[in-house]
């Protein structure tokens, strides 16, 4: 009799903690990815202000697995999921890839809301992916580079000036190392400007900035970043973003224009349409962020052959969190197996709060552990440190990124600041070929397709 059939759809926190726990199941399992590799988005800030390397926060999940012999790594990008007929269908370039499946574990992640006003992204890239850390690194290092070839004062103030949308903590970490990177690493760098002249903005419509830390931490963390020099704008609502700046209406309601080159929106998110699809089928609801309710041991109703984990599942409120998708991929292997073996897991899924963490400054942090436990300033960072020093994936890559670390805190260097032109314009270009286009396997261009 065939073994069992597992399909998890991503090779993010969810899908790859998933198949790793499959190792020693008498299941095949396929891994089935619209990227190559397994990105720890909580770094991808890193990646875009020079201290680490690509590589170092997305190694290739086909790597990663390689010993697992029951494992299959597939790269597609999933756009239906049948229910009734247990099938997957994706599709990269023109290749289609339709697989069948016993158990499926779908961890598709979430991508940036910019809540209803989707051409924000053309001047405000999200923070998601890759390719936005390296489009946002391009565009960081590249207004400076103009800055150093203009003579117009509101130009160079307007190219000096950086705008951080959203105080969670990818807004907070972002606007810290900007900060860092202009008023430290890069002084001695230009001749024409000084980038200690350099602003930068820290806006959220809330009141407070990471509001889940609580009251005390949130308090501590806005008093280090005003003390590096981050200009934290608070009850700040954006009402627009264009080429050259931002228009912000206040809570009193006053309005602003910040006349800004460099733009990051890291404020909302939106979970995988995917996940419209299986409440769609199965009568799940669907929340307002996208997420999908699931039952106490994270299946569908109806379909307890599959799960919806991490940032697409929606369950007690959970937070959108990296430890919410590793501990549901982890209970969803488990169930499975516990089925296949005919030892049932009954209790549902429950999740361990490990608590949270935000870097703000070179060795400033805070760190919530729980409702006791809260530290700040250098104990939170070395917390920090540790942790995410454990859950980079592979030794090499947590060697290397120690000592990316040394040289960028020890020192203040920053050594991965290549920028390309393609990372520069690539997704704007791609926009602009229109919503037909589709690269081909040889990488030519259909010509019809492309809008003049
Ligand atoms: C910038 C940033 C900073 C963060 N910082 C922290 C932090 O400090 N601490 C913390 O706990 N959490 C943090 N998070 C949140 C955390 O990263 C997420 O909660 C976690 O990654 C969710 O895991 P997931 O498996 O649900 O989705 P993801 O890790 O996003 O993985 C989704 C996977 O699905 C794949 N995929 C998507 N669509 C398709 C498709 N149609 N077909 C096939 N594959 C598809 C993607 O390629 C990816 O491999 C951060 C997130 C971001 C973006």
């Amino acid at each position: 009799m065939a073994r069992p059939h597992v399909v998890i759809i991503g090779s993010g926190f969810g899908g790859l903690f998933a198949a790793r726990d499959f190792e020693k199941a008498d299941v095949d399992v396929t891994i089935v990815s619209k990227t190559t590799a397994h990105l720890f988005q909580p770094l991808l800030y890193q990646v875009a202000t020079g201290i680490l390397s690509s590589g170092e926060i997305a190694p290739a999940t086909r790597d990663i697995l390689r010993k697992q012999d029951n494992a299959r790594v597939l790269l597609s990008e999933v756009t239906h999921i049948n229910l009734d007929t247990r099938t997957v269908i994706g599709v990269k370039l023109e290749k289609q890839t339709v697989l069948k499946y016993d158990y499926l574990i779908v961890a598709a992640g979430a991508g940036q809301s910019y809540f209803g006003n989707d051409h924000f992204a053309t001047f405000a890239p999200g923070m998601k992916t890759i390719d936005d850390a390296l489009e946002l690194r391009a565009r960081i290092f590249g207004a400076l580079e103009m800055a150093e070839l203009s003579n117009d004062a509101s130009e160079i103030e307007s190219l000096m000036t950086f705008v951080v949308v959203g105080a969670g903590p990818t807004g907070v970490e972002l606007a810290g190392q900007i900060v860092e990177l202009c008023h430290k690493t890069l002084v001695e760098s230009f001749r024409s400007i000084d980038t200690r002249t350099c602003r930068v903005l820290l806006l959220d419509a809330a009141p407070v900035v990471l509001p889940p830390f609580g009251e005390r931490l949130s308090a501590a963390a806005k008093k280090e970043l005003e003390r590096i020099g981050v200009e934290v704008k608070l009850s700040a609502m954006v009402t627009n973003v264009d080429a050259t700046g931002i228009d912000v209406k206040h809570a009193d309601g006053t309005t602003e224009r910040i006349n800004a080159t460099c733009k990051v929106w890291a404020a909302g998110v939106q979970a995988n349409p995917l996940g419209r699809t299986l409440a769609e089928q199965s009568g799940a609801e669907i929340d307002r962020a996208g997420r999908v309710s699931v039952l106490p041991d994270l299946t569908l109703p109806g379909h307890p052959e599959v799960f919806v984990v991490g940032d697409m599942m929606s369950l007690d409120r959970l937070p959108g969190v990296a430890q919410v998708a590793i501990q549901g991929g982890r209970y969803a292997a488990r169930k499975i197996i516990g089925e296949v073996t005919g030892h049932p897991v009954t209790e549902p899924f429950a999740y361990k709060d490990k608590g949270s963490m935000a870097v703000i400054s070179r060795f400033g942090a805070i760190a919530k552990i729980n409702d006791k436990v809260q530290l700040t300033g250098f104990p939170a960072w070395a917390a920090w440190l540790f942790v995410h020093l454990i859950y980079v994936v592979g030794f090499k890559n947590r060697i290397t990124t120690l000592l990316h670390w040394v040289i960028t805190f020890l020192g203040s260097g920053r050594s991965e600041r290549v920028t390309t032109e393609q990372q520069l314009v690539g997704r704007l270009a791609v926009k602009q070929l229109g919503e037909d286009f589709q690269p081909t396997i040889s990488g030519t261009l259909d010509p019809s397709k492309i809008k003049h």
